[in-house]
């Protein structure tokens, strides 16, 4: 049942143990996902027997931190299929985000113009185009859901308009799992002439992505959910869009000059960049990139495909839970247990050395649509195991006999 490359690789994560030693059942690879030693070294070693600044050091340890950074971007870049100068390094998705509304669309938007989201999104894809709309009077559509909790795209052919001027969807849900067909919402998109942003926070860590197949014009990931550090992600956006985008930040290292009199600034992607940057988490998320390759991402989907049958299987036969989200949901499953709350079960469950998440996941919308305040979520990642799933079961049942 379970794919064995990827099994093997528990002993890579130090984190999958409790502090007595004993197995942790990791389930919120969602929000966070485990770092393997790899990364952990890689991090170490930039902090301390490499660790000087960047850019500006005229001695061989600043260039060979240069080095590592500008080679964190081509690996980003590599990794998604885009050109290294459209790789702008973020904190993580959600500075990604923030950062396209209030520098392409302020430039680009206007009063009337319309922006299509869906139920389905993370707050961080909604609040920022809600301050947008604050400041320049935007309107804000929200694209309806299939019944199985994927964004329906026939419904959004019907919404769309020539005002539209943005399409902004995740590409997985970190809710429901459910996946975009990005080809077509990108078709739907460019045929009203509007721009398509994926917020591939969990798209990143469990499928292969190449931003050119997916003809999205902005793409948005964090390292922290893809096996790297908190506090790097970045945006891809096409060179075109990028070049012509005005700066957000204002600082060092994304100046071409200065005087007084008059600043101009550097070519992108340093202009997004100001400030001294994420050095070691760039260095430390290009160890995670290179093993999450050596793994394989079409390994990595068809492992957490097989978690994801094998806990809906599980978890629809214990009696009362209703599960959300479609049947190929990618690595993650949302579920609630009739007259328990999610916020017991989580609890019971980490006496069970089992950790879920339960809340409303920062999709308050979605919640309200599904007529729960939240949800229980299980969420899985290359090193999850039968092992996690039986305990979750177990932890359940125990829950449910607490509760009479
Ligand atoms: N979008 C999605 C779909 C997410 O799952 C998350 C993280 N839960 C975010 C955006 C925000 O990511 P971050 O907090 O790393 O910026």
């Amino acid at each position: 049942m379970t794919d064995t490359a990827t099994m093997s690789r528990k002993g890579d994560f130090p984190g999958l143990v409790t502090e007595t030693g004993d197995a942790w059942h990791y389930l919120d690879t969602a929000a966070t996902s485990q770092k393997p030693q790899v990364v952990i070294d890689a991090m170490a070693n930039a902090l301390g027997r490499d660790y000087a600044t960047v850019h500006r050091g005229v001695y061989g340890r600043s260039a060979n931190m240069t080095l590592g950074y500008e080679t964190a971007r081509r690996r980003v870049a590599e990794f998604i299929g885009g050109h290294e100068d459209e790789i702008v390094f973020t904190r993580g998705a959600t500075e990604a985000i923030n950062l396209v509304a209030q520098t392409w669309g302020l430039a680009n938007l206007k009063a009337g113009d319309r922006i299509l989201l869906s139920t389905l999104e993370h707050h961080s894809n909604i609040v920022p185009w809600q301050m947008l709309r604050e400041r320049v009077g935007v309107e804000i559509d929200v694209c309806p859901l299939t019944a199985d909790g994927a964004i329906d795209l026939d419904a959004a052919a019907e919404m769309l308009s020539e005002r539209h001027k943005l399409v902004a969807f995740a590409h997985v849900s970190n809710v429901l799992g459910s996946k975009l067909d990005a080809g077509r919402a990108a078709d739907l998109a460019h045929g009203v002439g509007a721009k398509l942003l994926l917020d591939g926070c969990q798209s990143a860590p469990r499928m292969a992505v190449d931003v050119a197949a997916l003809d999205c014009d902005f793409y948005v990931f964090s390292g922290h959910k893809l096996y790297g550090p908190t506090g790097i992600g970045a945006l891809w956006a096409r060179g075109d869009i990028l070049a012509a985008m005005p700066p957000w930040q204002g600082g060092g290292a994304m100046i071409d000059r200065v005087s007084f009199a008059k600043t101009t600034w550097a070519d992108a992607p340093q202009r997004f960049e100001a400030g001294t940057p994420a050095i070691t988490e760039a260095i430390a998320l290009t160890a995670a990139i290179d093993y999450v390759e050596g793994i394989g991402r079409d390994v990595i989907a068809r492992h957490e495909d097989m978690m994801v049958a094998k806990a809906r299987a599980e978890l629809s036969r214990i009696n009362s839970v209703r599960l959300f989200g479609p049947e190929d949901s990618a690595g993650i499953v949302s579920f609630e247990i009739e007259g328990i709350h999610p916020h017991d079960l989580g609890t019971i469950l980490d006496e069970e050395n089992v950790a879920i998440r339960a809340g409303h996941h920062c999709a308050q919308p979605l919640m309200d649509h599904l007529g729960v305040a939240a949800t229980a979520r299980a969420s899985f990642g290359l090193y999850s195991d039968e092992a996690d799933i039986a305990a979750l079961i177990r932890g359940i049942e125990r829950t449910q006999r607490i509760f009479g």
